[in-house]
């Protein structure tokens, strides 16, 4: 059966976000909430001005991993987002405890989520990040159509199950006609011993082989690296000490270059999309 969905994005306003990218995996754990934080922070360095919104009600981890120098507030009906490390960061976090569940049902989820799309004044980005809550239900549905998304990146491991449960993630974007900006396979290869030889504990080349096969880009590999994970517990910044954090590093920097060329490529996609429609309708118009 196939399903026909509207995509809202389409005939969006004008909005002061240049770039919306959803990241999003098919399954939790495999770091997308990590990928995002450090994309996010490695499109800074690169002197973009870059938001961040957490859009796991049930788990929210950015909070974590980006800890805020400033509250959120509200004006009237308009969230003022929380500020971390110079970005604007919204968060189901900021709205309960850290040891509260949250027991909620998927339509006060979506209000949650339509909130944070509508309601809060992120001011001219080049880029706002949304970590997608994992799977393909009723939140990642009202995200896909309403949040004016350019993309996805598509964070998955390398092991089988997690390429499988990514491509269902990647065929919902298909199906509202998102593109795909590319796959970053995360956990890829461990730096082992004083020559730092690669080895592969979960296997090797499950994201390459999966782009090449869907025909998306590549956007690269993140080492399985214990700093990181540390930096991550502590809410630190691996950019902080790019030296003690070299691979990482290296991998954020080189994947933030490429998602910037790829989003860049289907800006002008689509754009001659929007001519070669234009073109259609005057030749129409003169056989008439
Ligand atoms: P998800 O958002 O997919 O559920 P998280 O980003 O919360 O996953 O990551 C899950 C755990 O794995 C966290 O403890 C995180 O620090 C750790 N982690 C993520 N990526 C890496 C990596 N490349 N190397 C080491 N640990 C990682």
């Amino acid at each position: 059966m196939s399903l026909k969905m509207i995509n809202q994005n389409e005939g969006k306003p004008h909005s002061p976000i240049k770039n919306i990218l959803a990241v999003a995996a098919g399954k939790g754990g495999v770091g997308k909430s990590t990928v995002t934080a450090n994309l996010a922070l490695a499109l800074q360095k690169l002197g973009y001005r870059v938001g961040v919104m957490d859009t796991d009600i049930y788990g929210p981890s950015i909070r974590k991993l980006l800890p805020e120098d400033r509250l959120p507030t509200q004006r009237g009906k308009t969230l003022l987002p929380a500020l971390s490390f110079g970005m604007p960061v919204i968060s189901m976090a900021y709205f309960r405890r850290d040891d509260e569940a949250s027991a909620v049902r998927a339509p006060i989820a979506n209000s949650i989520v339509e909130q944070f799309i509508n309601s809060v004044e992120w001011g001219d980005l080049d880029y706002l990040l949304i970590d997608f809550p994992p799977g393909t239900g009723d939140v990642q549905l009202t995200l896909s159509q309403r949040a004016h998304l350019k993309g996805a990146v598509m964070v998955t491991t390398p092991q089988d199950l997690a390429v499988m449960d990514v491509k269902k993630a990647m065929h919902l974007f298909e199906q509202v006609n998102i593109p795909v900006v590319g796959i970053v396979e995360n956990m890829s290869y461990l730096n082992y011993g004083p020559t730092g030889e690669r080895i592969y504990p979960f296997g090797q080349g499950g994201g390459e082989s999966l782009a090449r096969e869907s025909g998306v880009p590549f956007l690269g590999n993140i080492p399985l690296d214990a700093n990181l994970c540390l930096c991550s517990d502590r809410g630190e910044s691996i950019f902080k000490d790019p030296e003690g954090n070299l691979g990482s590093v290296e991998a954020f920097e080189s994947i933030a270059g490429q998602v910037v060329r790829h989003v860049n490529l289907i800006g002008i996609e689509s754009e001659q999309s929007l001519g070669q429609f234009d073109l259609e309708w005057k030749e129409m118009s003169t056989t008439c």
